[in-house]
């Protein structure tokens, strides 16, 4: 294990693991003491075609010799394209691009708030969302989150959020008044545990919407972009949102974010309204029209399908040897939770030192999200050395 002392100028926010990762290549990355990993957390749902892939490095090399940046002043040809897959990937129309989740909640919730209030007339500001949820760190994101603990010592928080129970309909139902101007949701929760959302939950919220005239805003940062199996998660619970939010995933690593709305919606944000410096600027939107024509060119969700299935049956058969210790799995497609009844934060560190990169949501639930190129063997490996560690454990 490399040893890895508390760096003196950076700040301690994080409860970073011991190692230094220095070079990465497909599933694989390396600390730097050379030590391998196989890479079970894509960077948190980020780098799902693995790390530095071929195609996508190769049109960030061409675009950096090009034009980096130019503001959001000009057109930006990149951003149309992006914005014109996006559209025909999701059904929805138009997209706005920013450099992080965080920033891409923040514009879905100012754009429900401007849609409602300037474009409908009515004042209404009050988002609904729910327990267990997690929609980032800035203040209005981490008021939306359904989690105490991203609050702590930030008070006071932004008016205008109320966090019911999650796949409770009577609960939604009475948090409705005359301020409420949207529901936002991710329809599997990830920081929060890997709960997915019920089908007939998801379709009634919709029907719900419709009747009081708001917004259905789907937090789409970790399930977007094929990591449950579709392009998006909305699209296996036969409902369309009005907006949704996209980061994670979008740029195989590269930083970018992106609200997509209908374009009734979009409107609301007219010139002058809302912006941000460095959104889908060359390089970034290059990263993202990239990654979609990669996942497109390679058929990548059929392969989300298949690693689904190929890691889901070695889990169960964890499952049946350790029924002590292993009490379920959920998730779809790539975006697995497993519960268990140990502390999840031993496997990670079990696992990490025999090289494979595993991840939690909450304290007994081990998080699994490997890469969209993960090989059968990849599989067998790290599930492998999950056993090891549940006998360990
Ligand atoms: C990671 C995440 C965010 C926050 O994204 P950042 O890029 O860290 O700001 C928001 N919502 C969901 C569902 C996420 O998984």
């Amino acid at each position: 294990m490399s040893t890895v002392t508390a760096p003196l100028h950076v700040m301690n926010n994080y409860a970073r693991w011991p190692i230094s990762l220095v070079k990465g290549k497909g599933n694989q990355v390396w600390d730097d003491q050379g030590k391998a990993y196989l890479d079970f957390t894509s960077g948190i749902a980020v780098t799902s075609l693995g790390h530095v892939p071929p195609k996508v490095t190769a049109k960030l090399h061409e675009q950096l010799d090009t034009l980096w940046h130019c503001s959001n002043l000009v057109h930006i040809p990149q951003q149309q394209i992006l914005a014109e897959k996006l559209s025909r990937l999701s059904g929805l129309d138009q997209a706005f691009f920013c450099n992080s989740g965080a920033e891409a909640n923040e514009g879905l919730i100012k754009l429900a708030r401007r849609y409602a209030q300037k474009v409908k007339g009515e004042d209404r500001y009050e988002v609904i969302t729910f327990a267990q949820s997690f929609h980032g760190r800035t203040l209005a994101t981490l008021t939306a989150t359904g989690q105490d603990k991203v609050k702590d010592g930030f008070l006071p928080l932004p008016a205008g959020f109320v966090t019911v129970p999650y796949n409770d309909l009577a609960a939604v139902q009475s948090a409705i008044n005359d301020k409420t101007c949207a529901i936002m949701l991710e329809l599997v929760q990830g920081e929060g545990g890997v709960h997915p959302a019920e089908e007939a939950w998801v379709k009634s919220l919709r029907d719900l919407c419709d009747e009081h005239g708001l917004l259905l805003l789907v937090d789409e940062i970790q399930t977007g972009i094929g990591r449950t199996g579709t392009w998006f998660a909305f699209q296996q619970y036969g409902v369309k949102p009005d907006a949704i939010s996209l980061a994670k995933g979008l740029g195989s690593g590269f930083p970018i974010g992106a609200v997509v709305a209908t374009k009734e919606v979009a409107e609301a944000f007219s010139p002058g309204t809302h912006g941000t410096t460095f959104g889908g600027n060359p390089l970034a939107a290059t990263a993202g029209i990239a990654t979609l024509a990669t996942m497109e060119e390679e058929q990548i969700l059929d392969q989300v399908a298949h690693i689904h299935q190929v890691l889901t049956q070695e889990l169960e058969k964890l499952k049946a040897e350790h029924p002590d210790k292993i009490v379920t799995v959920r998730g779809k497609g790539l975006l697995l939770g497993v519960e268990l009844t140990i502390p999840a934060g031993d496997i990670v560190t079990y696992a990490r030192e025999k090289g494979v990169i595993f991840l939690t949501a909450g304290p007994q639930v081990l998080r699994l999200l490997p890469s969209f190129v993960t090989t059968d063997e990849e599989v067998k490996q790290a599930m492998a050395v999950f056993g090891e560690a549940l006998e360990q454990a």
